[in-house]
């Protein structure tokens, strides 16, 4: 929120013009909604599931990404591009490490990558809602919102993101929401979580943003069961992967 308050006491409103069409330093991946809305009529999808996301993947979100490609006809992976906090991935560290992953491990006819050129607010459940919009005027049917969407800490309650959804059923977007806390399992053998798997702590590999992490500054790779080794390669290659 320091941001808004940096701007001083006034912000002007009014009717809009558009007077600046770049499309900034990602142009291959920053289509307009009109423009993602055609390649998705050109390709014949009637539904689109969004992927909302600020992070660059890791096994878990390649799962759900896959999982939801069972309902619907393709898979936009949107990241936002823009303002984040320090300490967060970099905007290219995250676009190049999402090519390697759909390069090496998807089906090219049922994915498309484009960025969202904005900014997070963190605003936890009302910025699933404005997500939510967005992405219905890219041109998406669905959109995936997890726990703790759009969250920072322990801010907001952790289902506090798709419990607002349904005070919104008109958004012409349909959430498709996915409760549970990830990881992968190594009895099930898979992707697991509280709502599917009987197994204990000592058999879980977590999905932690902070091992993630420090592997990274330690040039470690995590277990190919955490991220694939490819995307590993890719943001290791950075000097400063992250936002400072
Ligand atoms: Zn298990």
């Amino acid at each position: 929120m320091a941001g808004y308050y940096e701007r001083g006491d006034f912000l002007v409103g009014g009717p809009l013009s558009l007077l600046d069409n770049d499309r900034g330093p990602y142009a291959a991946w920053n289509l307009f909604p009109a423009e993602t809305r055609q390649v998705f009529a050109e390709r014949g999808w009637d539904t689109v599931v969004a992927f909302q996301t600020r992070n660059v993947p890791h096994a878990g979100h390649e799962d759900l990404q896959k999982t939801v490609l069972g309902l619907c006809d393709g898979l936009l992976i949107h990241p936002i591009i823009g303002k984040k906090k320090a300490g967060d991935f970099r905007d290219e560290v995250i676009l190049e490490a999402y090519k390697a992953l759909i390069q090496g491990y998807f089906n090219p006819d049922r994915v498309f990558l484009n960025i969202l050129p904005t900014e997070m607010r963190y605003a936890g459940p009302k910025e699933a809602i404005l997500h939510a919009i967005m992405r219905k005027n890219y041109g998406c049917t669905h959109i995936i919102i997890g726990r703790d969407h759009a969250g920072v800490g322990k801010f907001y309650g952790e289902e506090e993101a798709i419990e607002i959804f349904e005070r919104f059923p008109d958004l012409e977007i349909q959430p498709i929401m996915i409760r549970g806390d990830f990881w992968y399992c190594k009895k099930c053998a898979r992707v697991a979580s509280d709502r599917t798997c009987p197994h204990g702590e000592e058999d879980q590999i977590p999905f932690s943003g902070t091992l993630i992490r420090q592997g990274i500054l330690d040039g470690q790779a995590p277990p190919a069961e955490v991220m694939r080794p490819e995307v590993f390669e890719v943001i290791r290659s950075f000097a400063q992967p992250f936002v400072e």
